[in-house]
């Protein structure tokens, strides 16, 4: 199977039809572009409550099984990284060797990408080439250009691909955040330029198709955050995802307004606050306490922020929660405030960690019983993806990165907002978007490797 020079085709391996592991492929004139390469987490019940996260012997990181590409990767032109979350790049490390091809992504992206990179020992083989946002970047015959959008991490961007045979956008993961806090912002002509050249498909983020309304700004939880601190009388641990820079960057001036100091506890935490400091985008970083500190402080001075959010093993708050962790001990009296969402799969084991934190006294405040929002989606609800579809006009809608009764929900946006067609699929379909639109279903085998005793095996 071979793009022709009047092909312009779309072939997901991955994150079709499922959120996580996303692994796109285009094909136009014999070659490919890869755009993102993540990985996910095993299924059912990700992480049980036990805090096993083996199933059935399964290895706890999986990935696409890019077979496909690997078996042609001389004709892959490059890969493409939008944006630093783990279902996008978190699976480069396993899988670069069998594709040898050189990274194109942005800034902040390339700074966790090379500290993965060096964890497996392929810093030096592996060729990264930093984008900045609006350039433009000439890979095989994709012409790719890197669009400003907004998500819960510094650094996203959209991609304009346009070829011989015609453009497509994708997305990324996106939202529209008017006060981002850290790093760029959108802005509606970005996208109401590509309406104007001609847009033959928009492969778009499906993850909150299904929520109405538009997603909360980041900057519109400093005041849930500011006031649940406030009535804290002990200790204060927040835990959020460590890549939301932007919540660091907010409860760190929550910290100097309640005059507590800030710690952040969790590997993931620390790299990600680490790199942003790398790429310029968290200049205050350096107000931040040594963790070991903290729990030579009087209580009411302490603002640590944990990496758990998820009720995961061997990850600060549940450690703090079991009296294990190095730095401190909580202590009745002492708040955990979760600003962050149960990603689904995870509530039992977050439920244990909340019945355990409440049998210590620790007073426990969930994005769900805050009287103010304490905790953002990065993807864009109802009246988010209506906008980008007056904006674009795209001749073909591909709604990707949800399960199917998101991409379901997605395409009756896409055609309620006037576009024309919509072509939902799933992983392994091949969507034709030129010369004559269609799908054909099933043409590539896809699976899943997991990574096992230092070796990739084939899951399902
Ligand atoms: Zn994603
Ligand atoms: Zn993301």
């Amino acid at each position: 199977m071979n793009p022709e020079q009047s092909d312009l085709w779309f072939l997901p391996l991955g994150g079709t039809g499922e959120i996580g592991m996303n692994l796109n492929l285009y094909g136009h004139d014999g070659a490919w572009l890869m755009v993102d390469c993540g990985v996910t987490f095993p299924k059912p019940g990700r992480i049980a409550a036990d805090g096993t996260v083996h199933h059935r012997g399964e290895p706890p990181v999986q990935m696409a099984d890019p077979a496909f590409i690997a078996d042609r990767r001389e004709r892959l032109a490059g890969l493409v990284i939008t944006h630093a979350h783990e279902d996008h790049v978190g699976a480069v490390p396993y899988l670069w060797p069998l594709l040898q091809c050189p990274i194109y992504t942005s800034r902040f992206t390339a700074e966790i990408l090379r500290r993965k990179l060096a964890e497996f020992d392929l810093l030096h083989r592996v060729p990264i080439i930093e984008v900045e946002t609006g350039q433009s970047k000439q890979i095989g015959p994709f012409s790719v250009q890197w669009l400003a959008l907004t998500h819960s991490i510094p650094d996203p961007n959209a991609l304009m691909i346009r070829t011989a045979a015609g453009n497509i956008f994708h997305s990324g993961d996106w939202k529209l955040d008017e006060q981002p806090l850290v790093g760029h912002g959108y802005s509606p002509k970005t996208f109401t330029d590509l309406a104007n050249e001609g847009v033959n498909a928009m492969v778009c983020d499906s993850t909150n198709a299904t929520v109405s309304g538009h997603s909360v700004s980041e900057a519109a939880l400093h005041q849930g955050l500011l006031r649940a601190t406030r009535s804290a009388e002990g200790r204060v641990v927040v835990t959020c995802f460590g890549s939301n820079i932007a919540r660091l960057h907010t409860l760190a001036s929550i910290a100097r307004e309640t005059g507590r100091y800030m710690g952040l506890l969790g590997r993931s935490l620390i790299n990600m606050s680490g790199a942003a400091r790398a790429a310029g985008l968290w200049d205050s970083a350096d107000q931040l306490i040594n963790p070991a500190h903290l729990g030579y402080l009087p209580r009411d001075e302490v603002l640590a922020v944990a990496t758990g959010s998820q009720g995961e093993p061997r990850t600060a708050l549940r450690r703090l929660a079991s009296g294990t962790h190095p730095d401190f001990e909580l202590e009745a009296g002492d708040t955990v405030i979760f600003s962050a969402r149960a990603i689904p799969g995870n509530e039992e084991s977050i439920e244990a960690l909340v019945t355990r934190l409440k049998e210590l006294g620790v007073r426990v405040i969930t994005a769900e019983d805050a009287d103010l929002p304490i905790h953002a989606s990065g993807h864009p609800a109802q009246e988010e993806l209506e906008l980008m579809y007056k904006w674009v006009k795209p001749a073909i809608a591909i709604p990707v990165h949800g399960e199917a009764e998101h991409m379901e929900a997605h395409a009756d946006i896409a055609k309620a907002t006037g576009v024309p067609r919509a072509m939902v699929g799933r992983n392994g379909d091949l969507f034709m978007i030129r010369p004559v639109p269609g799908i054909r279903r099933q043409v590539v085998e896809t699976g899943r490797l997991g990574w096992h005793k230092e070796g990739l095996v084939r899951v399902e």
